[in-house]
């Protein structure tokens, strides 16, 4: 048996770590800290808070982030066509089993018989014997009857049902549009505040991202400045999963609503799925969602989740997610840390036994894409050599996710002259943004030893592999493999 002990874990981590930003952690001090922490991405829930309380959210983290010279990145999580109860007249309700209760498009306060909703397709969504889950299937319901605004169920499984709390319509085609009056309106201050990256909640299909897409197109011109990023957490989703991580810039496994929409013992395997996928396209991908949920309320996580977070990194994504335990948790700190503490140690682990988080197989017969090829021989030349760093030298991001998606064995300095780039990098396995000046004008040998050394990742005598000169117009497109002597 080998156990990775403290003194052999290794220096920089490559699965990235994301959290969302609420009232437990929206001051400067505390951003300051969750950086040094080690979170790279910082989340800004649309779904709860102002536009001024995010525009103050977002200034925080680029001063913090200034001031501490690193390249934390901001992801927008717009909320979709979430569906919710509207308010009840003491709060919450307790639904028990075998009771009939009506859901109503009506405003009127909520009680033990009614729940109201501000979602107006409802009863035109709905058919009977359409499951209606709410609070994250905390209680469950089948529909009888549908009449004019009210929809008739009987309660299948009880629980408590408070203001505002999510409707999933598991069965239903749901006919609101995937981007919101809401969502254009809360996507516009976001790409206004210029973030970094911006997720769609509930995605059904590619055809979302492009509309997404061609709305980020209208705000800012810069080509490829934001990152798209599709949250699986419906079954349509899953089924057009291929199409949908083609369109997107990355894609997250939304666990939260997935396991609502799905069985939750459907989840783990969609999510196991989803990683392969999204790495066979050189897209990052997320998990998400309930990963140290019992921080919240507890300094120390539960094994069960520890687990958890190593089964996703050991799975090869990019990215970890803390939610709930750093947005309004008591212990953010004490979360992100453990994060990190186990990211490295199943990475270490890894690297120690010289296993591989090696890239997804291609399809036979088809040969591999040209980048994907060069990727491949950077990671076997880096594995060989046992080089101590890869540096990358990226415009627009390609190469890094071209070369992060094959795993090399060896931390990705991943060099730009624009801080866009630096913090697009940020969600991407194994890279380490690097801002240099001007990356046009020197000798590139010359900025990859520097890099390397300034990082303290190489000494003197030790080797480094260099791969630039990826372009997206194929006349330009050469890339190269360098290999060279600190
Ligand atoms: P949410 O998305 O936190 O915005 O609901 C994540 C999930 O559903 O898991
Ligand atoms: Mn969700």
């Amino acid at each position: 048996m080998r156990i990775v002990t403290e003194v052999e874990l290794l220096k920089y981590r490559c699965t990235k770590i994301i959290a969302t930003i609420g009232p437990a952690s929206n001051s400067p001090a505390m951003i300051r800290e969750l950086i040094g922490a080690g979170v790279n991405v910082f989340r800004v829930n649309m779904s709860h808070g102002t536009h001024e309380v995010h525009g103050a959210t977002i200034r925080m983290i680029r001063e913090a982030a200034a001031e501490l010279g690193s390249a934390t990145a901001v992801l927008a999580d717009l909320c979709g066509p979430k569906i919710r109860t509207g308010r009840f007249a003491d709060g919450a309700v307790e639904l028990v089993a075998g009771e009939e209760v009506v859901i109503t498009t009506e405003d009127v306060p909520g009680d033990v018989r009614r729940i109201p909703s501000q979602y107006r397709e409802l009863p035109r969504d709905v058919r009977p014997g359409d499951r209606v889950l709410l609070n994250d299937g905390a209680a469950e319901l089948i529909v009888e009857t549908v009449s004019g605004e009210h929809v008739r169920c009987q309660v299948v499984a009880g629980g408590v049902v408070g203001d505002h709390k999510g409707i999933n319509l598991p069965d239903s085609v749901v006919s609101a549009p995937s981007l919101t009056d809401k969502d254009r309106i809360d996507a516009a201050f976001a790409l206004a505040a210029g973030v970094d990256f911006l997720a769609l909640s509930f995605v059904r299909s590619a055809a979302d991202i492009r509309e997404l897409r061609a709305l980020v197109a209208a705000h800012d011109p810069a080509e490829g400045a934001v990152g798209i990023i599709a949250k699986i957490e419906k079954p349509e989703a899953l089924e057009h999963g291929q199409a949908i991580i083609e369109e997107a810039d990355g894609i997250m496994v939304a666990r939260g609503d997935l396991g609502v929409e799905l069985n939750p013992e459907q989840v783990p395997l969609a999510q196991a799925q989803l990683i392969m996928r999204a790495r066979a396209l050189n897209k990052p991908v997320i998990v998400a969602t309930q990963m140290l949920e019992s921080m919240i309320s507890n300094p120390r996580p539960t094994r069960a989740e520890v687990s958890d977070v190593a089964f996703a990194v050991a799975s090869g994504a990019d990215a970890v997610m803390l939610s709930g335990e750093s947005a309004v948790g008591s212990f953010p700190l004490a979360a992100v840390r453990m994060m990190d503490r186990v990211a490295r140690q199943t990475e270490s682990y890894h690297w120690h036994a010289g296993l591989e988080f090696s890239h997804a197989p291609g399809n036979p017969g088809e040969g591999v894409p040209f980048g994907d090829a060069i990727a491949d021989a950077t990671a076997k030349v880096v594995s060989d050599v046992r080089a101590r760093a890869v540096v990358v030298i990226s415009t627009q991001g390609t190469t890094a996710a071209t070369i992060s998606a094959a795993r090399p064995s060896a931390p990705v300095i991943a060099v730009s002259g624009c801080a866009r780039t630096c913090r697009r990098m940020s969600l991407m396995w194994g890279m380490i943004p690097h801002q240099v000046e001007a990356v046009g004008s020197e000798n590139p040998n010359h900025i990859a030893r520097r890099a390397a050394r300034d990082l303290g990742l190489a000494a003197s005598g030790e080797y480094i592999v260099m791969v630039r000169g990826f372009h997206a117009d194929p006349a330009w497109n050469s890339p190269s493999i360098t290999l060279l002597q600190v």
